[in-house]
């Protein structure tokens, strides 16, 4: 995003919609500049109407810079998935992809949030950390897209000062490795200059138990079992339902 020096009257009414503080006034002007390396690319500021003068500017953005509008701008859609936000359906909806069968877990790191973002050198860090557990990253994922080298986690170098809103590194894997998983997670949080939330989910067994809870607990994890449900939205159940109910 850019401001247009000759439309700009200094208001300053576009500062506080900024997600990450990229927004601010020049000193000793009546003027508005966006810091570049700071902006996501998110547009918010634009689309919420503040500006009344059309001060602000969004350019063409050419490779790696429109990855930020791809992970940070719900209006864009990912080309390596067709989907928009940030570019994946996650696992909420296993419930009719079907990604994550029984006796596995699904797993993603969501790194970043509003007010902070992330830099995919520290997305590289966690996928890497990741890789050397022998996780199975989802293909249908932008930040596995990314992926130069699928052994070790390294993301191509072009992108890693790129800075998102947010970013989700959505993998597959088996019980018995959640709590290497956490304390994997526990180790690189360290060593990353952001923030990420821990997503897990697993089939209900048909007694009513969930064994990753119990392994993710006894792992020492705290749980917050307040997550979304998508019922379906109109497609049909996947097949294990069938062949459950069989
Ligand atoms: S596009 Fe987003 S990050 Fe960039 S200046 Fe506007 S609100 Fe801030
Ligand atoms: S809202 Fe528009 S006119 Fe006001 S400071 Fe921001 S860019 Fe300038």
């Amino acid at each position: 995003m850019k401001v247009l020096v000759e439309k700009c009257t200094g208001c300053l009414k576009c500062i506080d919609y900024c997600s990450v503080g990229a927004l601010s006034k020049v000193p000793g002007k009546r003027l508005a500049v966006v810091d570049e390396d700071e902006c996501v690319e998110c547009g918010i500021c634009k689309r919420s109407g503040a500006c009344l003068t059309d001060a602000l500017f969004q350019p063409e953005m050419e490779w790696p810079r429109r990855l930020r509008a791809e992970f940070s701008d719900p209006t864009v859609t990912h080309p390596s998935t067709g989907v928009g936000g940030r570019g994946t359906e996650e696992m909420k909806t296993n419930d009719v992809t079907g990604r994550y069968p029984r006796g596995h877990v699904g797993m993603a790191v969501e790194m970043g949030r509003p007010g902070v973002g992330a830099r995919f050198y520290d997305l590289e860090k966690v996928q890497m950390a990741l890789a050397r557990l022998g996780v199975h990253f989802e293909q249908a994922n932008p930040v596995t897209a990314l992926v130069e080298d699928p052994k070790t986690g390294k993301l191509r170098k072009d992108v890693l000062n790129e800075k998102v809103l947010s970013a989700i590194i959505e993998f597959g894997t088996t019980p018995d490795k959640v709590p290497a998983v956490l304390e994997t997670l526990r180790r690189v949080a360290q060593e990353i200059d952001t923030v990420f939330s821990l997503d897990m989910c697993s089939l209900i067994e048909p007694d009513g138990s969930v064994p990753v809870r119990d392994i993710a607990l006894k792992a020492g994890a705290t749980l917050r079992p307040n997550g979304k449900n998508n019922l379906g939205m109109g497609r049909p159940a996947f097949q294990f339902f069938k062949e459950d109910a069989q």
